[in-house]
C-alpha cells in the first residue's frame, strides 16, 4: 500500500466494474480522490450530454462514498493548464482510463511525458473498448477499412484473449478532499426545461445498466436481428448512452451475451464490433473527424438552404417518417437506428444538405452522442465513409414507413396530428382528400420536396463528383 494519495481521472467510467484505473487506485492507496474535469467548451454544442453527465455524477459521487471516496468535479479551459499545477505535488500518483479519440490519446501522450519528467507515478488503463485499436491490423500491417474482415478479425483475437480475473474496487480508509475550487454539478446541467423530459425516461446509474441488459437478453435478444428494424417494438437493447458514458463496459456486455445460444447474440454482438469498427477507423483516419473521409466528397456541390435544415430539425418536412424521428430524438435525447438512416438519408439526399449540419445537430441532441459512431454513422448514410452505403442508393422515406412501420404506429405515436389518418395514407397524407381528416398546409405540411424530382436533383449532383 502507497502511502501517498491516488487520483483518479473519471472521463466516460461511470462504473465500478471493469473500472481497471479506479480499481488500481484503490488497491494501492488508503486515501483516493476522483476528479472530473468539465471543459465547458467541449460541451457547447452538446447539450443533452450535459443532462447525462450531471447525473451520472451526482449518482456516482453518492455510490463512491460507501468507498471512502470523494468525487471532485473541477471546471477548467485547458487540461494542459490543469495538470501543469499537479506536477509540482509530490505526493500523489495519477490513474486513468484511455478514451478512443484522437485528441484524447494524443493528450495521453503529453501527459505522459510531463510526469515523468516531473517524476509523478501514473498508470494508463484499457478503457471500454473490447480490443485496444492498434491490436487488430491486417495481415501487412495497415488498418482494416471494410468492417466484415475487420469483426472477424477483432472476434477470434478477442476470443484468444487469456480472460483475466475480475477485479473488485476496494474501500478506502478514509475520505479526504482534494482539490480547491470545486463545481457542483448545477453548474453542468442544461440550462432549458426541454431536458427535463429525459427524467421519466433513462436513469444514468450502472444499476441500471445492468439490468437493462439482462432484461434485453431475456425478452429481446431472441428476436434482435428481425425486432431492430422495426422503430415502434422495442427491438433493441437501448443501451448506447450507458455504453457511451461508461456506465457498462462492452466486455461486461459480452460476457453476459456468450452465455446465451440463441440466434440474436452473433447479430448483437457485430453491433458492439461496428462501435469497435468505428473507433478503429476515427483513431487511424483522424482527418475524418473533420470532413470526408473519401475525398471525392470534397467537390460534392451540397446545398445550404436553412428553411430546410430548420423544418428537418423540427421534424416539419412532410414526410411521416422522417418528422416521427426527428421528434423522438428531440423528446427522448435518443432515436432508432433504421430511423437514424432514414433521417440522415432524407437530409443528405433529398435536401442536398451537407453531413455536417445533420452531425452537428445530433451531438447537440443524442444522450448516446459519441465521435467515433456519429461521424461515422453519418458517413455511412452519406456514402462518403470507409465501407459505407453507396451514394446511389437512395432510401424512398414512403417505403420505409410502409416496410418498416406498416401499421403507422411509430408515426402516430411522435406525430400526434396523423393520429387519425387511415393506415393507407399514413406515409403519404397528402393523398388524402377528405380535409375532414386532415387538412395538408393546416394540420400537417406539404412534401417539402417531392421524392422522385429530390432523387433524380440527387443523382445527377452525385455525377458530378
Ligand atoms: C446517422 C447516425 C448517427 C449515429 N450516431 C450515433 C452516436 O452518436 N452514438 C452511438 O452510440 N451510435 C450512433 N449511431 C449508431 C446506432 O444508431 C446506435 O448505436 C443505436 O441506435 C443505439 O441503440 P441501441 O443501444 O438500442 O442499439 P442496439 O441495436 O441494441 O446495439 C447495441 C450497441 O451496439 C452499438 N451499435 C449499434 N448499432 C451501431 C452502429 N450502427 N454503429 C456503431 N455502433 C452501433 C451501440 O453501442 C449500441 O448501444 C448512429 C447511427 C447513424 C445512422
Amino acid at each position: 500500500m502507497v502511502k501517498n494519495i491516488g487520483l483518479f481521472w473519471l472521463k466516460d467510467d461511470f462504473r465500478l466494474k471493469k473500472n481497471l484505473g479506479l480499481i488500481e487506485a484503490t488497491k494501492n492507496h488508503d486515501k483516493v480522490v476522483v476528479f472530473y474535469l468539465y471543459k465547458k467548451k467541449k460541451f457547447q454544442n452538446q447539450e443533452a450530454q450535459k443532462w447525462w453527465v450531471g447525473k451520472s455524477l451526482d449518482e456516482f459521487k453518492s455510490r463512491l462514498k460507501k468507498f471512502n471516496i470523494n468525487l471532485e468535479i473541477i471546471k477548467t479551459d485547458s487540461y494542459k493548464l490543469f495538470f501543469e499545477k499537479l506536477y509540482k505535488k509530490n505526493d500523489i500518483s495519477l490513474y486513468w482510463n484511455r478514451t478512443y479519440e484522437p485528441d484524447y490519446i494524443e493528450f495521453d501522450k503529453y501527459l505522459s511525458k510531463n510526469l515523468e519528467i516531473n517524476k509523478i507515478n501514473f498508470k494508463i488503463f484499457k478503457g471500454n473498448i473490447l480490443n485496444e485499436y492498434i491490436e487488430i491490423k491486417k495481415a501487412d500491417g495497415t488498418p482494416f477499412k471494410v468492417f466484415t474482415p475487420f469483426w472477424r478479425n477483432a472476434e477470434k483475437f478477442y476470443l484468444e484473449k487469456i480472460p483475466s480475473n475480475e477485479k473488485k474496487i476496494f474501500k478506502c480508509k478514509k475520505k479526504i478532499s482534494f482539490f480547491q475550487n470545486t463545481i457542483e454539478t448545477k453548474e453542468i446541467y442544461p440550462k432549458k426545461e426541454w431536458s427535463k423530459k429525459f427524467e421519466k425516461i433513462w436513469t444514468p446509474s450502472e444499476k441500471n445498466a445492468i439490468e437493462e441488459l439482462k432484461i434485453f437478453i431475456n425478452e429481446r435478444m431472441e428476436n434482435y436481428s428481425e425486432a431492430r428494424n422495426f422503430p415502434y417494438k422495442i427491438g433493441t437493447s437501448k443501451l448506447s448512452p450507458f455504453i457511451k458514458h461508461g456506465q457498462i463496459h462492452v466486455e461486461t456486455i459480452w460476457e453476459e451475451c456468450k452465455k446465451f445460444k440463441n440466434k440474436g447474440v452473433s447479430k448483437f454482438l457485430a453491433e458492439i464490433g461496428w462501435r469497435e469498427f468505428n473507433h478503429s477507423l476515427i483513431n487511424y483516419f483522424p482527418y475524418m473527424l473533420k470532413g470526408n473521409y473519401s475525398k471525392k466528397f470534397d467537390k460534392f456541390p451540397w446545398e445550404k438552404n436553412s428553411k430546410f435544415l430548420s423544418a428537418w430539425k423540427k421534424g416539419l418536412t412532410g414526410y411521416p417518417i422522417v418528422d416521427a424521428g426527428m421528434r423522438e430524438l428531440y423528446s427522448t435525447g435518443w432515436m432508432h437506428n433504421r430511423v437514424r438512416m432514414i433521417v440522415g438519408s432524407f437530409l443528405v439526399k433529398h435536401l442536398l444538405i451537407n453531413w455536417t449540419e445533420g452531425e452537428k445537430h445530433f451531438r447537440n441532441c443524442l444522450l448516446d452522442f459519441n465521435e467515433a459512431n456519429n461521424i461515422s454513422g453519418w458517413q455511412w448514410v452519406a456514402g462518403c465513409g470507409a465501407d459505407a452505403a453507396p451514394y446511389f442508393r437512395i432510401f424512398n422515406p414512403i417505403l420505409q414507413g410502409e416496410k418498416f412501420d406498416k401499421e403507422g404506429d411509430y408515426v402516430k405515436k411522435w406525430v400526434p396530428e396523423l393520429k387519425t389518418v387511415p393506415k393507407k395514407f399514413i406515409h403519404k397524407p397528402w393523398e388524402i382528400n377528405d380535409t375532414k381528416i386532415l387538412k395538408i398546409g393546416k394540420d400537417y405540411p406539404p412534401p417539402i420536396v417531392i421524392h422522385e424530382n429530390a432523387r433524380s436533383k440527387a443523382l445527377s449532383a452525385f455525377k458530378k463528383i
